[in-house]
């Protein structure tokens, strides 16, 4: 499944939010560095859809697509020196494929912040340069084995090149990801698994009354107002409960939703279906996939051996009445192997085994 790093600075609310969203159990205390082991929260995506096709087919199970959190431990400055948590934090990161970054908004005097002031910016830009020194470092101890290579052949010569040019870009402060290097010239470094060549995104842990306020943005993007509080109180009630609190304080979507629907934005993600007596699933896929390639997310046989996708829209599926209905209206589509599946795709894989 999709694994998503949390980091930020210590005091930001991380391991409150991690709990809240995952439902763990956890520890929470008001100091730095309250979580040291990292923690790994698996979370079903929450989907509405899967219940009206699960209305339709009643089947013996629904299974959610999945997101993995891990809860990385603080990070403070020094961190790559060493410093704090250092070097198993980063570890923890390099497996994710993508970061976000809890940011303080939250203004509460009791709750100590490391660098005695609430400054997202400055938060932001302390992490951020945290990142870009761990990968100096990767990069500093990679390139005499680089230089080797370099020797050797054409691609290592390339590759010694991408990686002089990344850590230039480092240098002046740009995280790889921002540099625009070229598909080629990514895949030339990808084994050495920057972090700032990771997607990264922000979530803003504000007040309990400023969930629904706009933020300005970070570093080229809105940050996702999430208030780890509520999140707290909302983890604690029953389903009936928690949407009668949202509707209250006027929410209209659970930070966990929030968050993920920003992170399959930042990522190009998007769900299809399967549908029948068995089960009721979600699959994850890039945005532009075409069918062979969804049904590979299944199994590799199924890419394979792919023949065609007999395939419906959500709305028709659910207005139709299921697989049968579409059938007999003429809306269940033959796909071929160059069809791009489209967000909400009801599919049935036809394949050779
Ligand atoms: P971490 O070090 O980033 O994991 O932060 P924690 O989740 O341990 O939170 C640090 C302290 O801030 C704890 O005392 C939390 O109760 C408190 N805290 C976390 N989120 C919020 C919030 O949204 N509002 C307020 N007022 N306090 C919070």
């Amino acid at each position: 499944s999709l694994s998503i790093g949390i980091v930020g600075l210590p005091n930001v609310g991380k391991s409150s939010l991690f709990t809240a969203l995952t439902k763990k159990g956890g520890l929470a205390a008001n100091y730095p560095f309250a979580t040291i082991d990292p923690n790994v929260g698996i979370v079903a995506v929450p989907d509405a859809r899967l219940d009206a096709l699960a209305a339709i087919d009643h089947p013996a199970k629904i299974v959610p697509a999945t997101v993995e959190f891990v809860d990385i431990a603080g990070l403070v400055a020094g961190a790559s020196q060493g410093e704090g948590l250092g070097n198993k934090f980063l570890a923890n990161i390099r497996e994710t494929d993508a970061i976000c970054e809890v940011v303080r908004f939250f203004s509460d005097p009791n709750v100590e912040h490391v660098a005695h002031k609430v400054d997202p910016r400055s938060d932001v830009d302390t992490i951020k340069t945290e990142l870009i020194l761990a990968d100096l470092g990767t990069l500093e101890r990679a390139i005499p084995r680089l230089e080797k290579e370099a020797r050797r052949d054409k691609a290592g010569a390339f590759k010694l090149e991408v990686a002089k040019k990344v850590a230039e870009g480092l240098n002046e402060g740009h995280r790889a990801r921002t540099l625009g290097l070229s598909v080629e010239e990514a895949a030339a470094v990808k084994d050495l698994c920057l972090l700032t060549m990771k997607p990264m995104m922000y979530i803003a842990n504000v007040d309990e009354g400023s969930v629904n306020v706009e933020l300005p943005e970070i570093d080229g993007q809105r940050p996702v107002p999430i208030s780890a509080k509520i999140e707290a109180d909302l983890s604690e009630l029953d389903a009936e409960d928690a949407q009668m609190f949202m509707e209250e304080l006027g929410i209209e979507e659970g930070g966990l939703a929030r968050l993920i629907r920003a992170a399959y934005g930042l990522l190009g993600l998007q769900s299809y279906f399967t549908s029948g007596e068995t089960e009721t699933r979600a699959w994850t896929i890039p945005v532009g996939a075409k069918a062979p390639q969804a049904a590979g997310v299944i199994h590799s046989d199924f890419e394979r051996g792919f023949i065609k996708a007999e395939t419906a829209s959500f709305d028709d599926y659910v207005s139709l009445g299921g697989e049968a209905g579409c059938r007999a209206a003429g809306r269940l589509r033959q796909e071929g192997k160059d069809y791009v599946v489209q967000d909400g795709d009801v599919m049935h894989f036809k394949f050779n085994v």
